[in-house]
């Protein structure tokens, strides 16, 4: 059964393989025993592989060992989780803050607190698999509404007014897309319908606002009316997920959030690396700077080239390819040339949407945007993709 599904895979360019690296997440990395220039990380501002953040994940390792012994609720409750939440609330504008163990975690187990079976969810269409476990897990009735058209949200909200509560969900920048979301709009139609709004910002934090403080910050919203769910393991260069919002919503998560609840408290090391980079985020708003220069610098190359982007307004950069097969073989020559940039296949993207998802950080150098551009000419000129 095994093997003819994934021949099945193999013939419809579909399969997945992993690619083993052996060094940090860095512009150049050791792939497979070659040096080559990554741009697939959500490493946004570099601090995976800070210094500082290493040294809080040491100096945590230090005082408090690896593991966290047990879940937050008997006895993994630790400092650096406490502080960790505490400068998260902070960083959101909200009363408190939870963290979980991953992004995943956060939203399989943050949408079942806030809906159940007689609540309606509704999604966008591109949301991340993780929102949409967890609507599955909430076991609520779920609509999804056509990718950041409020017309369609607004219809869907009318339509419908038998349930016991709504909840709305949208990323803040879309990861596969990397375009953000019509967010006052959408906190506008929330508060008309009473709706509650949960934005999952993994790829907003760190990265969007004039403070890196999120989406929210970037279209100066009233944070204290929208539910902001974030990442650690992207521009925070750690690992780790959180939500942010009233008091009474994290002590209600904390009393019926599974995925808080059943698993061991996150490494103390992750917690404390994590405090490290908000400060650094913070203190150092030239890397943010950067990532914006570098981003805007490798989109005017791709534009000038040719080639089809999504509608893009953040770090990451698609290049649509549509078919999977060239997807693969554009990722594969790209490679030779000495450049990672994976191509992202269904069931990621919907069917006839492939494409090579590049993502580029604060730390790549100008030399490294224009062999990235070099490659990409070369390799989408002999592979007609240009
Ligand atoms: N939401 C979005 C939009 C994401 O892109 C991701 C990560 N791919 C997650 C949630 C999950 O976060 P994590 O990787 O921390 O589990």
């Amino acid at each position: 059964m095994f093997k003819e599904d994934l021949q099945t895979l193999a013939q419809q360019h579909l399969l997945r393989e992993l690619s083993l690296i052996n060094s940090p997440s860095a512009p150049v990395i050791s792939l497979e025993g070659r040096e080559v220039l990554l741009f697939a990380s959500n490493n946004y501002l570099g601090l995976a592989n800070h210094p500082q953040v290493k040294d809080a994940a040491i100096k945590a390792i230090e005082k408090f060992g690896v593991g966290s012994g047990a879940s937050r609720l008997i006895s993994g409750n630790v400092t650096p989780h406490h502080t960790l939440e505490g400068e998260l609330a902070c960083f959101k504008d909200a009363e408190a803050a939870l963290t979980f163990s991953s992004g995943y975690a956060t939203n399989i187990g943050v949408i079942p607190s806030l809906a159940t079976v007689d609540s309606l969810i509704l999604a966008d269409r591109l949301c991340h698999a993780s929102l949409i476990d967890g609507c599955r897990l909430s076991r609520a009735t779920l609509r999804v509404f056509h990718h950041n058209d409020v017309d369609n949200l607004k219809r869907l909200l009318s339509k419908q007014r038998s349930h016991a509560s709504t909840l709305i969900l949208t990323e803040g920048v879309f990861s596969m897309d990397g375009d953000v979301a019509p967010l006052p709009e959408i906190a506008r139609l929330a508060k008309e319908f009473d709706a509650t709004l949960l934005i999952d910002d993994a790829h907003g934090t760190g990265v969007m606002g004039t403070t890196g403080r999120g989406t929210v910050e970037h279209f100066g919203l009233d944070p204290r009316r929208i539910l902001q769910m974030g990442t650690l393991s992207k521009a925070l260069g750690s690992s780790g997920g959180f939500v942010a919002g009233p008091k009474e919503f994290v002590a209600y998560l904390i009393n019926t959030s599974r995925s808080f609840i059943y698993t061991t408290a996150p490494p103390p090391a992750t917690a404390a690396a994590a405090s490290a980079a908000l400060g650094i985020i913070q203190q150092e708003p030239q890397r943010r700077a950067k990532l914006w220069r570098n981003r805007e610098f490798l989109y005017n190359g791709l534009v000038a080239m040719g080639f089809q982007l999504t509608s893009t307004q953040s770090p990451i950069l698609p290049i649509m390819v549509n078919d999977p097969e060239l997807g693969v073989q554009m990722s594969h020559r790209l490679r030779e040339e000495g450049v990672w940039i994976p191509a992202v296949r269904p069931p990621t993207v919907p069917k006839g949407t492939s494409r090579l998802r590049i993502t580029v950080t604060a730390d790549h150098s100008l030399e490294h945007l224009e062999t990235a551009l070099r490659a990409l000419q070369k390799v989408g000129k002999a592979l007609k993709a240009l």
